[in-house]
């Protein structure tokens, strides 16, 4: 069974995988920790990507897909995968149904967007600027959230409004 954790930047998509691999020891897989390493290690991949997450841009979809399709083959063919922050394009959505073959449930972390700024400003990563932080809103609205009707379709949506990433596990894990 495959997950998707789908939100906008600052809304807790990584707390909440952390928090269900903790409890439940499923696998989670989360390009940007994926991206963020390659970059840290210098790899030819990180090379190419480091300037797109720099900029608050996406990663080219050829990239992401790899990876993805990589960390994939890696685990059972049955087992329960979470997505933190894929996929983010329609391109990317149509390469995970041609590998993964089954429909995904996406969990949608519908978050206000001053609660999301509120954390974005106390977190201390590279990409957090502010400059960088708008450049993700908008590429997040203008890219990903086309996806929430694209799943409609080709899956389904469970919408989370919770305030706190605590609270946002406690429903998401109801559905497992
Ligand atoms: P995140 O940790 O999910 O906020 O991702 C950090 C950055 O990594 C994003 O701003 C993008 O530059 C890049 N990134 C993460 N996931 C993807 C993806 N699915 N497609 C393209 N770029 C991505």
């Amino acid at each position: 069974m495959i997950y998707i954790l789908m939100g906008p930047p600052g809304s807790g998509k990584g707390t909440v995988a952390l928090k269900i691999k903790e409890k439940y020891g499923y696998s989670v897989m989360s390009i940007g920790d994926i991206l963020r390493n390659e970059i840290d290690k210098g790899t030819m991949l990180g090379k190419r990507a480091d300037r797109f997450v720099s900029a608050g841009e996406l990663v080219p979809d050829d990239i992401v897909n790899f990876l993805v399709e990589d960390g994939l083959n890696q685990l059972r063919p049955d087992e329960t995968v979470f997505l933190d922050g894929y996929p983010r394009t329609l391109n990317q959505a149509e390469n995970l149904k041609e590998i993964s073959k089954t429909q995904p449930v996406v969990f949608y972390l519908d978050i206000d967007k001053a609660i999301l700024l509120d954390r974005l400003s106390k977190r201390k990563r590279d990409d957090d600027s502010e400059e960088t932080i708008e450049q993700r809103f908008k590429t997040y609205h203008k890219k990903t959230l086309p996806l929430l009707d694209y799943y409609r379709k080709n899956g389904t949506v469970i919408k989370v409004n919770e305030e706190t990433s605590k609270k946002a596990f406690q429903v998401i894990e109801k559905y497992f």
